[in-house]
């Protein structure tokens, strides 16, 4: 039997290691702080001074041991705001085989010895995602806290028999001298049942150096904040329609129904149709002969249903949505009448790429004001301007006013293609990111309109940022964040919105309130095929 670790007193080389690294810089508290302790920044305990230096900042040192440690963060507690943040850091004894020296466990739940439960620990995960960010193996479990060293791998196996990753001698104890206040518990893994503290502790420090940010970051993160639900947001009628499309195809055809190209632009959307047995291809030449194929939501070049068409043994169903639809109309329309085309939109966005095939000799395409000036066509000609269905509106009001400015008889649509959904919800974000801290907007990276959602709320002046779903929740963007504005581009499914919101209540009480700025009743119907 391999004999514990739990270093009872730092060996002299993990003790130099520390002290090289960080004593010149780091300002380490040789006992409990006493400055001033300030609410929301946290408080980082360890058990012993070495652990304390690794972690750096001002350190409290509890003192290695439950009953040690206990008396300390006691009178540690009588002095800390009743909401005060404080996060345990340091080494600890692996007890799952998988962990080796230098991982870190993040505790979702603090065990006693026996099993028992002293302590949950909601909110593990988002610490966890932070570390893993900043490049440590990290692992979210119980942490058991054991009153006497453990000695044996028996003992190990004992304390690991109710789920326990790690264990410590303070975790417990700390939990219950600090009451509710948040809590956090951060271990670097030190030594194994085959890896001893010696070996293994220069290891545990190096990633304690790494925990401090994270740590800061979390504790800024808890707490309560007021959550603001932006109305409309999430699904439009153009993507419920072209997802009821492909279920339905399932249905009535059985898988494989091919799909060319993402459905709509949210990952989570193409990977629930792909579980029901959509298969996602590139280019029609991917499908075989005798199947079905949809179209997706953003339109195809003429090229593309030419290439459809020529093969009689597809069933070929169109998801392209009815507004797309119509600014392609518009398009071939214009090109019938002689016009020069200016398309106001991203060059490489799939809508961008169908409509430009209706009349590619006719069609130049302009993404900002800039390039208007540069455009190729003469004030005398007949020129027309069309736009991207997903623009932002007021970016795109001032290229419009740009095309005006330069060929003032310039036809177009009535005011431009940007379609209701576009419009809606960034009006609803508009309306809402003035009064928040924070503006979060759920959806796919490759989204146009949920990119536009961004940019619209940070020319708010208001910090926004996009998630694809709660597993891309920062702590660092929650920090002092109170007021937070939630919102989905029209691609990303509501079910998105519900886990961000369930991981913010991770990190303590949330109200939540709508703002909702118009009611949507737009409904599409259904090609012939799956009605
Ligand atoms: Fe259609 Fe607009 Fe939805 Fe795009 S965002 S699918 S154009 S309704």
């Amino acid at each position: 039997m391999t004999e514990t670790t739990l270093p009872q007193g730092p060996p002299a080389a993990l003790e130099r290691e520390a002290t090289a690294v960080s004593a010149a810089a780091v300002p380490v508290a040789p006992a409990v702080p006493v400055a001033p302790v300030v609410q929301e920044v946290p408080v980082v305990l360890s058990a012993l001074r070495l652990e304390a230096l690794a972690v750096g900042g001002t350190v409290g040192v509890v003192g290695m041991g439950a009953r040690r440690s206990r008396a300390r963060a006691e009178s540690l507690a009588a002095r800390l705001g009743p909401n005060q943040p404080v996060v345990v850091a340091g080494v600890a004894g692996a007890l799952d085989p998988r962990l080796g020296p230098g991982d870190v466990v993040v505790a979702a739940q603090i065990q006693a010895s026996d099993g028992s439960v002293v302590r949950e620990l909601p909110g593990a995960d988002l610490l966890a995602a932070e570390l893993v960010r900043a490049g440590l193996r990290v692992h979210v479990g119980p942490i058991a806290s054991s009153p006497t060293m453990v000695r044996t791998a028996e003992g190990r196996r004992h304390l690991a028999r109710h789920g326990a990753l790690a264990v410590d001698m303070e975790s417990a104890s700390v939990a219950g001298a600090l009451g509710s206040r948040p809590m956090a518990v951060v271990r670097a893994i030190s030594d194994t049942e085959d890896v001893g503290a010696a070996r293994g502790g220069l290891r545990a420090l190096r990633s304690l150096r790494t925990v401090r940010a994270a740590a800061e970051h979390w504790g800024r993160a808890v707490g309560a904040r007021s959550v603001v639900l932006a109305a409309p947001r999430s699904f439009c009628a153009g993507v419920d329609r072209a997802i009821e499309i492909v279920e339905r195809a399932l249905d009535r055809f059985g898988p494989p129904v091919y799909v060319r190209r993402q459905i709509v632009h949210n990952a989570h959307v193409v990977r629930r149709l792909e579980d029901l047995g959509a298969v996602f291809v590139a280019e029609l030449d991917e499908v075989p002969d005798e199947s079905v194929v949809v179209l997706a939501a953003h339109g195809v070049t003429p090229g593309v249903r030419a290439e459809a068409t020529a093969r009689p043994t597809l069933n070929v169903i169109d998801a392209t949505c009815p507004l797309v639809a119509k600014v392609h109309h518009e398009a071939r329309r214009f090109a019938s009448q002689g016009y020069r085309m200016v398309l106001i939109g991203h060059h490489d966005h799939e809508e961008v790429v169908g409509t430009v095939g209706e009349a590619p000799d006719q069609i130049r395409v302009v993404q900002d004001v800039d390039a208007v000036a540069a455009l190729p066509f003469e004030a005398d000609e007949r020129i027309a301007f069309l736009t991207q269905t997903t623009l932002a509106t007021d970016e795109t009001r001032a290229v419009v006013d740009a095309l005006r400015a330069r060929y003032p008889m310039v036809a177009g649509p009535h005011a431009d293609d940007i379609c209701y959904a576009t419009q809606n919800r960034q009006d609803a974000v508009r309306a809402l990111a003035g009064q928040c801290d924070l503006v979060l907007v759920v959806g796919s990276a490759n989204s146009s309109n949920t990119a536009r959602l961004v940019e619209v709320a940070r020319r708010t002046g208001c910090r926004a940022e996009l998630l694809e779903d709660a597993s891309e929740l920062r702590l660092e963007w929650l920090a002092s964040a109170r007021r937070v504005g939630l919102t989905a581009g029209a691609s990303a499914p509501e079910s998105l919105v519900q886990q961000t919101l369930d991981a913010l209540r991770l990190l303590g009480p949330v109200t939540v309130d709508e703002h909702r700025t118009t009611e949507e009743t737009v409904r599409f119907s259904l090609p012939q095929q799956v009605r």
